[in-house]
């Protein structure tokens, strides 16, 4: 029998050759040539298939497979070593699975057919799932018995996974679709029709049905947004355009009237012919998030209007860069640029000229920290009309949180203090410099409290007192002689009527010694007027006083001794007169007399004055006619070469309780000087009124007139106010009138306006 080689072995390809090459000696099949022709053929088929394709054959189902099976067998796996192997041993891992199955079909049953079935294999140094769509089916012997079984097989691992895969990223989507509470919608432009998932309907009101028409979903959202709605989607839809199509608007459900913001997003399929065919998306429920950007947007225009209406310089400042968001006027004032100039973009952008200062680091940290800052009285150098300036600012760095608690912003709250800041450095100076006033006057200051009767002395005042610190304040006042005490009171008296304290008294020191002080003060009123303090000053004045007493002392001495002598040079002069003939021998007489008489005269005031000094001021009161006292004065006035036109007005026939000579002292005192500082020939008006405690006599003149703060000066001693110089006189007659009234009991004083005229008035209790 010659021994043939089959015609398959001779086959290109993989496993026939490996088949060709394979020792078949040992194995019960025998050399393949002495195979069963119905298993020649079988082989000849399969390894010419490009199909996956298995045999098993004999009572051992030993194993042969074609070059398209092979790579399911992978690496490192069954490949080649299980051809020619009984099945039960080379698929032993599978055996309990596929025997069942290979059984039926040798036992005369049908071909079997299993798809996708997981059929896990060793391959690739494991044991992989792998997935198979195969079918058994029976191979017949020469003799026509079943002895064997052909596997056609495709492996389905990849199909399988991918659809798992698929599957998996469904519901993926479905999940996330869900969680994100995603509508999604599907809109055939063919057909017009419109799907939705059930949320989406739930939002349109729209049934269970599967598809409804689009004009019916849009008949549901709201009027405002319809129209735009429809034109988006045109655009969307027309390939020329391919708009995109995102866009919020708002459903109004039909029944329920529930309002639903959605946010929607689609993408459009055109076919060859640029035909929409399809266009799907989906939508979101933003009402909520919606709600929340109004509310912030309109938290932010509170904010805005917040700062835009503050009374104060304001604004906001954003992110780590400080970008000005927000800005009032004030604030833009305050910065003194245009405002284009420094609106959004960083501040020290916008003002550079703030750079350098401390104040980023200032804005830096409290962006960082959330700490506020809080800044008075800092001064700031800022450029103003192209020179820099410095600003004093009080200012608030706040930091601005948004609705999560995270720093997105400092607020600014600036105040310009720089006037207050410049007044109050005036007024330092200003102290200052009364300070060093002050001391080189040698004056004592104090601060009295009226309320508490307690006083912050300076240590000169103090040493005036003869006192030191811890002297209370009776204390002090208890320095001050007895006799002069009750001047201290009506002084503080005065003082609150008037707004001014001035006295002069006695102080007894330690040792016994006396020294004199003169007390000036100002009185401080509160914000209802009520007095509250004094401040003032002390001043020692005991030399001078021992001066001035000398000086009054030489005065009296000198007036008196005056007198005499002059008096009889008068008389002689007098009698001279009478008895000299020649006329100008007699108007040099005259002359002489007119000097006596000035000379009398201007002693009588010295004497006076000293009297009055000396406390010599005897009254001697009678009940006197005040019409013929004031006839009287005009008489001794119109004595003078001046002639003015007098005329006497008011209450008529008044008598009064007086010194009659001193009446008249003071009344022709005060015609004199209407006379004297008024034109000639003006009015002079003598005017008498009464009211229930006082009579009044007031002298009115046309003349010259007082400046409004000379007025208090001319009742002082020698005191003459300037204009008036070259008119006779010494300063003498207003103080003695004054002395005069007030022994009387009465008041003098004056009102008066530069250039119209004055009103010396006088008054008498009734
Ligand atoms: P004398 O008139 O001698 O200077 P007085 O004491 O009488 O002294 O007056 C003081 C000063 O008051 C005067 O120097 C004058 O400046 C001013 N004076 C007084 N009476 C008048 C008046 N009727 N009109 C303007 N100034 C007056």
């Amino acid at each position: 029998m010659t021994t043939k080689q089959p015609t398959f072995l001779s086959y290109p390809g993989e496993m026939a050759g490996i088949m060709r090459k394979k020792d078949w000696t040992n194995s019960p099949l025998g050399p393949p040539a002495k195979w069963p022709l119905s298993l020649q053929t079988a082989l000849g088929i399969i390894l010419h298939s490009k199909f996956p394709m298995f045999i098993w054959w004999g009572p051992e189902l030993r194993c042969f497979y074609n070059d398209a099976y092979r790579p399911s067998l992978g690496k490192d796996g069954k490949h080649p070593s299980i051809l020619g192997e009984p099945a039960a041993e080379a698929w032993a891992e599978i055996w309990p699975i596929i025997y069942p199955l290979i059984k039926q079909v040798l036992d005369g049953g049908e071909a079997t057919w299993s798809e996708d079935q997981l059929v896990p294999i060793y391959r690739n140094a494991s044991i992989e799932d792998v997935y198979w769509t195969f079918s058994y089916s029976r191979l017949n012997n020469d003799e026509g018995d079943p002895f064997g079984i052909l596997v056609t097989c495709v492996e389905t691992t990849e199909k399988v996974l991918g659809l798992r895969e698929l599957k998996e990223t469904n519901n993926l989507l479905q999940f996330a679709t869900e969680a994100a509470d995603l509508g999604t919608w599907d809109y055939d432009p063919l057909t017009g029709t419109f799907m939705g998932n059930a949320r989406l309907k739930s939002w349109f009101g729209l049934g269970p049905e599967h598809e409804t028409d689009l004009g019916l979903a849009i008949s549901s959202i709201a009027a405002k947004d319809r129209q735009r709605v429809i034109e988006s989607i045109e655009a969307a839809l027309d390939y020329d355009r391919q708009l995109p199509y995102d866009l919020e608007y708002t459903i109004v459900h039909p029944v329920t009237g529930v309002e639903t913001i959605v946010l929607v997003k689609g993408r459009p399929f055109f076919d060859e012919n640029r035909k929409a065919y399809r266009f799907s998306g989906t939508m979101e429920d933003i009402t909520e998030k919606s709600r929340t950007r109004q509310l912030m947007a309109e938290s932010e225009q509170n904010l805005s209007n917040l700062v835009e209406q503050a009374p104060v310089a304001m604004c906001v400042l954003k992110g780590p860069q400080h970008i000005v968001a927000i800005a009032n006027e004030r604030m833009i004032r305050l910065w003194g640029k245009p405002k284009k100039q420094v609106m959004h973009r960083p501040i020290f952008d916008g003002l550079p000229d703030a750079r350098g200062q401390g104040l980023e680091d200032l804005l830096d940290k409290v962006y960082a920290t959330g700490t506020r800052f809080t800044a008075q009285e800092r001064p700031v150098e800022l450029l103003r009309d192209g020179a820099m300036e410095t600003v004093y600012q009080n200012f608030v760095y706040e930091p601005l949180r948004d609705s999560k608690g995270e720093i997105e912003g400092v607020i600014a709250v600036t105040i310009d203090v720089t006037e207050q800041v410049m007044a109050r450095l005036q007024l330092e100076e200003a102290e200052e410099r009364a300070r060093l006033a002050t001391e080189a006057a040698n004056l004592g200051t104090f601060d009295f409290n009226i309320i508490g009767a307690t006083a912050i002395t300076s240590p000169r005042f103090l040493e005036i007192f003869d006192a030191d610190a811890s002297t209370p304040h009776a204390e002090l006042v208890n320095r001050i002689h007895p006799e002069d005490r009750p001047i201290r009171e009506r002084a503080h008296k005065e003082a609150l009527q008037t707004g001014r304290l001035f006295y002069e008294a006695r102080i007894i020191h330690h040792g016994g010694a006396i020294s004199w002080v003169r007390i000036e003060g100002r009185v401080i009123v509160d914000k209802a007027g009520t007095p509250v303090r004094i401040v003032g000053t002390a001043l020692d004045f005991t030399e001078h006083r021992e001066l001035e007493q000398k000086r009054e002392e030489m005065i009296a001495i000198a007036s008196h001794e005056l007198r005499n002598p002059m008096t009889s040079l008068r008389l002689a002069l007098d009698l001279l007169s009478v008895l000299l003939e020649p006329r100008d021998q007699r108007l040099l007489l005259e002359k002489a007399q007119e000097q006596v008489r000035r000379l009398i005269a201007m002693t009588t005031e010295l004497l006076n004055v000293s009297k009055i000094t000396a406390g010599e001021l005897d009254l001697k009161p009678e009940i006197v006619n005040l019409h013929r006292v004031i006839e009287d004065s005009i008489a001794t006035a119109h004595a003078g070469t001046r002639s003015n036109l007098f005329s006497i007005t008011g209450a008529s026939d008044i008598n009064i309780r007086a010194d009659r000579f001193r009446i008249e002292q003071v009344l022709v005192n005060l015609l004199s000087n209407a006379v004297k500082y008024s034109p000639r020939d003006s009015e002079v008006i003598i005017d008498v009124s009464l009211n229930s405690t006082d009579i009044k006599v007031c002298v009115t003149d046309k003349g010259i007139g007082i400046e409004p703060d000379k007025t208090a000066m001319v009742f002082k001693k020698f005191t003459r106010v300037d204009a008036t110089r070259g008119i006779e006189g010494y300063g003498l007659g207003l103080y003695i009138s004054e002395q005069i009234m007030r022994a009387h009991g009465g008041q003098i004083g004056v009102e008066s306006e530069k250039g119209i005229g004055s009103t010396f008035w006088f008054t008498l209790p009734r």
